[in-house]
Formats: structure tokens, C-alpha cells, sequence
């Protein structure tokens, strides 16, 4: 079976929820698909909890109630008969009344992740309705019925793996299976979820859990592009990504794909393909365990970074000195992205500065602290293999003419990463991109 993952867009209005419909029915094989809330529909879902801590019920009220109206419109222009109209509209109202029973109470974490887990409950169900409608043999299952977490916080695989099977085991006939992305339950049976973008962290654990032969993420775009669509021009779909590569650039900043996605499925040993709802035959990226030998297949860069460097005579020649810097950051759960050192200073870089000062203070027993702040590492990926020779030489000359703050190579095969000013970034993916992609060969 083929697992099918719909992004946010690609359920963004009752036109594209039909054009799922047809996708998911084309190849007459069963299918399980994963659906992520309608586009913009989990930021609404924040908001009004944000309301709601601030005890301002009247502010989550207006959200709610504009949502219901934006749905109550969706619902007259998806179905065609009166009849699937009015159960589809109960269960809605159902939904906002639901969300309106929060504006009376207590209101902690606990309580937000019941609403922010509503947006993937109302797609499932107005695209499932939609396919009973057309005649189809569909099965909405319940992802809390099977997708958790243990007590770290990390899906629990094993339990994942029975329930989604037991489950399966329960409606044999179908022809597609719908799911919600993103939710969960927690080690304690609290409704919970996989973070912001965790749809694509759900497909890939239900397709290892089923042993999918493909995971498909179906979104606006062909592909993962050798470039950031939005920054540079002249970008170009890759049509073939190691899954090593995939983690590096998914990590680095390439939104197309959640970088938690990549792990499930790589172990598993299941490729996974990028598809685009708008374009269906175009060919997209897929993700296997194949290396294309010598060749850099993409950039991508990630915003928001802080660069720290720790100077100190005390490291000459010294042993535990990196121990004792990196304990200070595990003990702020803070990680680490990028680190260069020398026989005097070590510097590295981080995306989460919320404990930044807390962290320089105590770095400041032991040596003199600098601090760069609106930075960005700057990622290019590809067969980056140390015994390949002359594409480092590419990549820095193509940064000739921007101040390069930091370089790491070697931590693996796959990637050589930059650290350089925020305002600079555009102007560097631009080289990379002419550089190392748009030569006349
Ligand atoms: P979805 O809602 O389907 O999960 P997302 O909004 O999460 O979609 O991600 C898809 C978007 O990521 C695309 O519209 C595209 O503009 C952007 N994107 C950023 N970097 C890349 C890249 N390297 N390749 C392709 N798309 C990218
Ligand atoms: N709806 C969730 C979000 O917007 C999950 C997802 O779409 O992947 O973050
Ligand atoms: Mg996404």
C-alpha cells in the first residue's frame, strides 16, 4: 500500500479537496492517506488559544466564529446533495461548539493541544464525506486510536505499529484510508501532537508501521528545488535526493519537508516521493537510499541563527574544555547546529537563543565570549564525499565576495555548511545557485 500525505494547501478550499479526491482514487489500489489541516486553519487554532491564556474569551470568540462562517461556506460548495450538507455542517458546529466550551474554563497546555488537534479532525472529515458522497469506500480512522508518543516525548513505534494494524485489521474493504496528520496521543493518553509541520512526520511513521512500499508527500510546489523558490531565481526541481540529503536540506531550511520525516522511512527502508497537487505527472523528487556519485544536488539556508565563540588559553593544550562548553548548552537544552575550532577558541552556532544570556554568563568562566547575532548557515548538499576533490573550491568561490563567519566540513558526506551575516544571504544563495547549478555545463 502507498501512503499519501496532503499538505495544508493541497486541502485549502473545497476545489482542492475535490482534486484530492480524484488523486487518491486514480490508481484504483487502496490507499492510506494523511491530511493536514485546511491552510491557515492550525495558525487560527493558536491564535484563539493565545486568546484564551490571556483570558480574553471575547478575542477567541471572533476567531471561532469567523472560522465557522469560512467553513459553513466551505461545506455549500463541496457537496452536491442536502443530504451530506447537513450531517457535514452538524459535525462541524459540533466542532466550533467544542472549541467555544474552552472559553469558560481553566485554560493550560493541556487544553490547547485539544484545540490546535481540531483543524486535522474537520479536514479528515469533510474529505471523507466527500469521497462516501462520490460513491467511494472510504474509512476515516481515528489517529488517536493509534499514533502515540512514549514518556520522552518520541513516537512509540512499536505500540504505533500494533494499534495501526489491529485497526487496519478492523475495515479490510477499503479502498482509501483517511488519517490525521499531526496528532497524537501522549504517554499518558493526553491528546497531544508532533509539532508544528508534523503531518510529513506522520505519513512516514505510518509507512513504516505498514510497511508501505512509498510515501507520498503531495504539496504546491514540483519537488524539492535546488534552491529556495521564494529567494532565488532560476531554481530547478532535484529529481533525486539521498536520504541523507533530504535530512540535511530539510533541516537546513528547505521547507518542502518536515526533517523528522526522513528518519521513519529510512530505516524502514522506504523511498519517499514529493509530488505536486497542482501538477500530478510531473515526475517531483524522490528520496532513496541511492548516492548520485561527485554530484551537489542542492542549497538551502536557515534563518535566525547566533554565532558564540569562546576564546581561551586554558584549551591549549587542555583535554575536557569541549565537554565542559557543550554541557553548559545541554544543561539549557539548547543544540548545537554548526562548530569550528582551534587550539585558542571554539565557536559555535544555535537557532534557539531564548536562554542566550544565561548561557554566555556561565560560558564566561571560561574564557572571553563574543556574540554575532541575525546570522545564517547557508547549507549545500550533495556527494560531498572528502575523497571527491575540487567542490569546496566551488562553493567558497562562489561566497568570494561575501564575509564568511564560520565553515563546517567533514561531519558528513553529505554537506559542507557556511555561516554568514542574515542580510547577506539572498545575495549568496544567488553565487551558489549561478555557480553551481546554472553553468553552461
Ligand atoms: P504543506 O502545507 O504542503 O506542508 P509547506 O508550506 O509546509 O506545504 O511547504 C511547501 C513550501 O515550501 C513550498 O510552497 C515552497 O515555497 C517552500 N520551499 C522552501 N524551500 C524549498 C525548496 N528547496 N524546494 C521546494 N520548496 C521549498
Ligand atoms: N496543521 C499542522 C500545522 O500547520 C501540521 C501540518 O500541517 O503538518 O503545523
Ligand atoms: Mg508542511
Amino acid at each position: 500500500m502507498k501512503v499519501m500525505k496532503f499538505g495544508g494547501t493541497s486541502v485549502g478550499s473545497p476545489e482542492r479537496m475535490k482534486n484530492v479526491s480524484t488523486l487518491v482514487t486514480s490508481s484504483g489500489e487502496p490507499v492510506f492517506v494523511v491530511l493536514s489541516a485546511m491552510s491557515g486553519t492550525t495558525n487560527s487554532l493558536v491564535e484563539i488559544s493565545d486568546y484564551l491564556y490571556k483570558k480574553n474569551p471575547e478575542g477567541a470568540n471572533e476567531i471561532i466564529n469567523r472560522l465557522e462562517q469560512k467553513y459553513m461556506q466551505h461545506v455549500e460548495e463541496l457537496y452536491s446533495t442536502d443530504e451530506m450538507k447537513k450531517t457535514t455542517a452538524e459535525f462541524l458546529h459540533g466542532e466550533f461548539d467544542y472549541l467555544r466550551s474552552f472559553t469558560k474554563d481553566l485554560f493550560t497546555s493541556f487544553e490547547e493541544k485539544s484545540i490546535v488537534a481540531q483543524g486535522e479532525i474537520m479536514s479528515t472529515n469533510m474529505v471523507v464525506n466527500y469521497l462516501k458522497e462520490c460513491g467511494i469506500k472510504a474509512t476515516l480512522l481515528s489517529a488517536l486510536d493509534f499514533m502515540r508518543t512514549d514518556k520522552n516525548g518520541e513516537p512509540d513505534t512499536q505500540y504505533i505499529k500494533e494499534k495501526l494494524n489491529a485497526v487496519l485489521a478492523e475495515a479490510p474493504e477499503s479502498q482509501v484510508y483517511i488519517t490525521q496528520g499531526f496528532i497524537c496521543r501522549n504517554a499518558y493518553g493526553e491528546v497531544d501532537n508532533l509539532q508544528r509541520g508534523g503531518s510529513d512526520y506522520t505519513a512516514s511513521l505510518i509507512g513504516a508501521a505498514a510497511g508501505a512500499e512509498e510515501i507520498q508527500i503531495w504539496t504546491d510546489i514540483d519537488g524539492m528545488h535546488n534552491n529556495d523558490p521564494r529567494v532565488v531565481d532560476k531554481t530547478e526541481a532535484v529529481r533525486q535526493l539521498h536520504f541523507e540529503e533530504a535530512a540535511e536540506l530539510a533541516y537546513f531550511g528547505a521547507k518542502i519537508l518536515h526533517p523528522t520525516c526522513i528518519q521513519p522511512a529510512k530505516y524502514a527502508g522506504i523511498p519517499v516521493r514529493l509530488l505536486n497537487t497542482m501538477e500530478p505527472d510531473a515526475p517531483g523528487t524522490i528520496i532513496d537510499n541511492v548516492t548520485l556519485k561527485g554530484k551537489i544536488k542542492a542549497v538551502a539556508a536557515k534563518d535566525n541563527i547566533t554565532a558564540i565563540k569562546i576564546k581561551s588559553s586554558r584549551m591549549l593544550l587542555a583535554t575536557g574544555f569541549l565537554r565542559k562548553v557543550f554541557e553548559i548548552f545541554e544543561s539549557y537544552q539548547t543544540a548545537i547546529d554548526m562548530v569550528a575550532t582551534s587550539e585558542v577558541g571554539v565557536s559555535m552556532s544555535i537557532d534557539n537563543s531564548s536562554h542566550l544570556t544565561e548561557i554566555v554568563d556561565e560560558l564566561k568562566k571560561y574564557g572571553t565570549v563574543t556574540v554575532d547575532t541575525d546570522m545564517c548557515i547557508v547549507c549545500v548538499v550533495g556527494d560531498l564525499d572528502w575523497s571527491n576533490v575540487g567542490f569546496e573550491t566551488l562553493a567558497t568561490d562562489a561566497l568570494k565576495d561575501i564575509p564568511v563567519r564560520m565553515i563546517s566540513y567533514g561531519g558528513s558526506n553529505y554537506n559542507i555548511s557556511f555561516l554568514i551575516r542574515e542580510r547577506d544571504k539572498k545575495r549568496a544563495l544567488q553565487s551558489l545557485s549561478d555557480t553551481l547549478f546554472n553553468k553552461e555545463q
